[in-house]
């Protein structure tokens, strides 16, 4: 089982006919604003795609470790910190940033103004912390853009239907970009990162890792829901469903990596990468399966690896970061449950695995020579997924980008 379930198209109208032409949604991540000089460094990217003659908007991410300094401020004040009033904190972040942009392009000589998500009109649902976005009134923008002006934009972080202030998620601004550029009709979403696009594994973990020209939705749906944390999993999903391209790339100008659909992609790898994530796991007796996902689904908890092990024991797999909302779960049913923290998934993704045999035996006889044994071992037609002591998982993950040979100086496996 994936937890990369559909989510649901928004029922907004995309408004292209208003006519200001071609509008480029441009998103930075929070180490490419990371200081005054970066800062600098985005306003003239920003200011030179509209000299070239597109409509411009920025979404921007907080800056550096600011979310994580907000966070760790909030548990120093309150060991629990309300989630509404959380969300009301980490959403400065975004205002910090997006204003000293529009700053900084205005000092180039193009109009520009900043705005907050509820601003911009992003409109969420009212799950403080995991917020969904459900419509984008992009109204204001649009007559932003039309008026000359840059538009920025804070990532992450909405206003909920209820009109309080709501944050997206860790990757949040990801999806605030999707969502803004499905909105306008941009005809680019172009998302700007610290690598430059997405690799065959996390390139921290293995150096020779090889940057992927073009990757299907579907494929990276699955890359980023085994851990490939370059791009939030809704902001895919987002993309999928409204057709919207997207760009991953770096601020360096290299050519990075397209988003897009399977026949658009030059998907001719049998394997496109291998991915990996640290998670719980959970081993329950009691509750039957529909009573334990239904209580884990009511509080926002999805689980991702399911197995059922024996006739009244299930183990599943969580966000390390639910842990204790799924330990109060648990509890309210009753349930008999241990947790395990020790351990790590792998995933070797690819979408021309369904018609290659001999993948799963490689991998397994990879592991077997490393001396790692998997646990837990679940495959979609696109993945094979297993979970490894956490010591080893670099190991396996390094271990198996060799077998399949995508690093940089090898050849590539071709269908
Ligand atoms: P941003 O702040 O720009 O949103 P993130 O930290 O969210 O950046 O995402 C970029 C990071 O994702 C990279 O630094 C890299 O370590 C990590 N990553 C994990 N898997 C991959 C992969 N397959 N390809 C590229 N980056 C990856
Ligand atoms: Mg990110």
């Amino acid at each position: 089982v994936t937890s990369a379930e559909l989510q649901a198209a928004p029922a907004f109208g995309t408004d292209a006919q208003a006519g200001v032409g071609e509008i480029v949604v441009m998103k930075f991540g929070g180490t490419s604003v990371g200081d005054p000089e970066r800062i600098k460094q985005v306003a003239e990217r920003l200011v030179a795609a509209r000299d070239r003659g597109a409509r411009v908007v920025g979404v921007i991410a907080a800056m550096g470790q600011t979310t994580d300094q907000l966070l760790d401020l909030a548990r120093q004040v309150s060991p629990r910190p309300d989630a509404r009033e959380l969300d009301m904190l980490l959403s400065v972040g975004e205002r910090i940033s997006c204003a000293l942009v529009a700053m900084a392009v205005r000092d180039l000589g193009r109009e520009a103004i900043s705005l907050t998500g509820s601003q911009a009109g992003i409109i969420t649902d009212t799950v403080h912390g995991q917020a969904r976005i459900v419509e984008v009134r992009a109204r204001r923008v649009r007559k932003a853009l039309t008026d000359d002006y840059v538009v920025l934009v804070a990532g992450f972080q909405g206003m909920s239907e209820a009109k309080d202030i709501t944050t997206l998620g860790k990757g949040g601004a990801d999806t605030s970009a999707v969502a803004l550029a499905a909105s306008l009709g941009a005809s680019a979403c172009e998302l700007y990162t610290d690598v430059d696009g997405v690799f065959s594994a996390d390139p921290r973990v293995v150096p020779d890792a090889r940057r992927l020209p073009s990757v299907s939705y579907d494929e990276m749906l699955d890359l980023a829901a085994s851990g490939a944390g370059v791009l939030q999993l809704r902001s895919i999903e987002f993309a999928r469903n409204h057709r919207v391209r997207l760009h991953v790339r770096s601020t360096l100008g290299e050519p990075g990596t397209w988003i897009v659909e399977e026949d658009e992609s030059v998907a001719e790898a049998i394997i496109s990468g291998v991915a990996h994530t640290t998670e719980a796991l959970y081993r329950v007796q009691g509750p039957d399966p529909a009573e334990l996902f239904t209580a884990l689904a009511n509080r926002q908890v999805s689980p991702d690896t399911i197995i059922q092990s024996g006739a009244d024991t299930i183990v599943f797999s969580a966000p390390l970061e639910d842990r204790g909302v799924t330990a109060a779960a648990l509890d309210a049913l009753g349930a008999t449950w241990s947790e395990r923290d020790d351990l790590a998934k792998v995933s070797v993704v690819g979408a021309a695995m369904k018609g290659h045999p001999g993948i799963a035996a490689r991998t397994f006889e990879t592991l077997r020579g490393l001396g790692i044994e998997p646990h837990f071992i679940s495959t979609s037609p696109i993945r094979i997924a297993f979970y490894v002591p956490e010591d080893d998982v670099e190991r396996a993950v390094r271990g198996l980008h060799d077998t399949f040979e995508l690093g940089a100086t090898g050849e590539r496996q071709d269908a």
